[in-house]
């Protein structure tokens, strides 16, 4: 489970998993290097990466134990985020196929949360990329260079 992955946060912030823990990204260190900071508020576990291929932990460690289903389940939804913009395959079509995708992973016991919890945040993810067809006529703005 030393396997590095990466997600959006739901600000859309940079985040890594690793080890089960889950991270948003922090400042980086005086010498260069990203700092990551634990996603559980107050928590003081930290990470740190740089040349190394595997983050070093910084700082007291968690005050938790590490959640690999978590960690499963927010790639899930990152990589179900981009492929909502990125195609045009169905909303529904590609839900059903992350959630196979995580049942057949290693993390069992990880499920993604109910289509209804997500479908909206998907819907506006792909909308906001299609640019929308006007509505009115006010809506169609004339550049003032025409
Ligand atoms: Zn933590």
């Amino acid at each position: 489970m030393a396997q590095i992955s990466y997600f959006q946060t739901s600000r859309n912030g940079d985040g890594l998993s690793y080890e089960g823990f889950s991270y948003r990204k922090d400042r980086l260190s005086v010498r260069g290097t990203q700092l990551w900071r634990c996603i559980r508020q107050g928590c003081p576990g930290r990470v740190e990466t740089g040349d190394l291929p595997n983050p070093i932990a910084r700082g007291r460690g968690h005050e938790h134990l590490p959640n690999p289903d978590e960690s499963s389940i927010r790639t899930s939804l990152t990589r179900l985020r981009d492929r909502a913009v990125a195609g045009n395959i169905s909303i529904p079509q590609i839900y059903e196929e992350e959630a196979n995708t995580l049942v057949s992973s290693q993390a069992a016991s990880a499920t993604l949360p109910v289509f209804r919890n997500v479908a909206s945040t998907l819907y506006r993810a792909r909308r906001r990329v299609l640019s929308p067809l006007p509505q009115t006529r006010e809506d169609i703005v004339i550049p003032p260079s025409l």
